[in-house]
């Protein structure tokens, strides 16, 4: 390339807005679960400028013939950091990504694994693929370069190749280890999947799951996610790895829960007595002492409570 037709490249790229944002610059630890399976707890709070969009747990599986990895984070930049990790455990290849659902900071990394890696196939429910492929992997591209003010610059989605999860009690086996797959059609979203690593007892439960932090609730139906997290606790899984925060054993999945169970109480109560969701939000809030300190709840709460209400209402038809 001539100096002339590097330098019109360069504009044309900054024209674009296509230069790339700099590394993860946090350090993260891959934190060993069991002996195959790894993961690297990310940053509790809303992807931001300080974290870089980093906020979720972005995992890895040590199969006999290459390594899996699951959601691998909201950009490029995440998607890089993990192969870094990877890298200090073994040199085998990543030989298949799964993302368990549609929402962007789990799945943007893609991009960094198939530029790395472009014979692993990248798996995910089929609405996920569909969503992706139909504007909603754009739609996360700028939803994350606009709440890290250009932090995940560079990322360009690369939706699932593969559809997973479709059948009931599917399981994929990936050379010595098996990954089953749980799908309930609306739990977190209507896309979630939850693989269950059989042979190492670790079940990854997506945005399904939760500990001691909150997200959005609004494309989910509780639901449906209470009947996740079901059976979450029916499979013989020992160690439960939520979308967000720490990993650990059942008591986080009935944690969960407890708190789900709890939300839907409160607004059915305030519902079944005539009280518009607006009215109940005090009480419930007052209700729900116990969840307070954990992280994001008074940034969610108001609007959950919301979402709840109209579910509620509409199960009345
Ligand atoms: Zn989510």
């Amino acid at each position: 390339m001539s100096k002339k037709t590097a330098v019109a490249a360069l504009l044309l790229l900054v024209a674009c807005g296509e230069t790339k944002a700099p590394p993860i610059h946090g350090d993260y630890a891959a934190a060993k679960i069991t002996d195959r399976v790894y993961v690297i707890h990310g940053p509790l709070g809303m992807p931001s400028q300080e974290n870089q969009g980093f906020a979720n747990n972005p995992a890895f599986v040590l199969t006999s013939a290459g390594v899996v990895v699951i959601d691998p984070g909201s950009s490029v930049q995440v998607g890089e950091m993990v192969l870094d990790k990877i890298a200090a455990v073994t040199g085998a290849p990543v030989i298949a990504v799964f993302n368990t659902h549609i929402h962007g900071d789990h799945w943007l990394g893609n991009q960094a694994i198939k530029h790395a890696f472009p014979k692993a196939v990248i798996y995910a429910h089929p609405k996920m693929i569909e969503q992706a492929r139909a504007g909603a992997g754009a739609g996360w591209v700028n939803i994350l370069d606009t709440m890290t003010a250009g932090a995940t610059r560079g990322t360009v989605a690369r939706p699932p190749d593969l559809g997973v999860g479709a059948g009931a009690g599917e399981a994929l086996k990936l050379h010595n280890l098996r990954f089953r797959i749980y799908h309930n059609d609306r739990a977190h979203t209507d896309t979630d999947i939850m693989i269950e690593v059989v042979e190492e007892g670790v079940l990854f439960l997506g945005d399904n799951g939760l500990n001691r932090v909150l997200r959005r609730m609004d494309d989910g139906n509780l639901k449906g996610q209470l009947a996740a997290l079901d059976a979450a606790l029916a499979s013989k899984a020992r160690h439960f790895v939520p979308g967000h925060g720490q990993s650990g054993g059942r008591a986080i999945v009935v944690g969960y829960r407890n708190f789900l169970t709890a939300l839907r109480a409160a607004v059915k109560k305030y519902h079944d007595r005539g009280l518009g969701d607006y009215e109940m939000k005090d009480q419930v809030i007052r209700e729900l002492a116990a969840y307070k300190d954990w992280k994001n709840f008074n940034d969610v709460i108001g609007r959950t409570i919301g979402v709840v209400y109209l579910q509620i209402e509409s199960e009345a038809f």
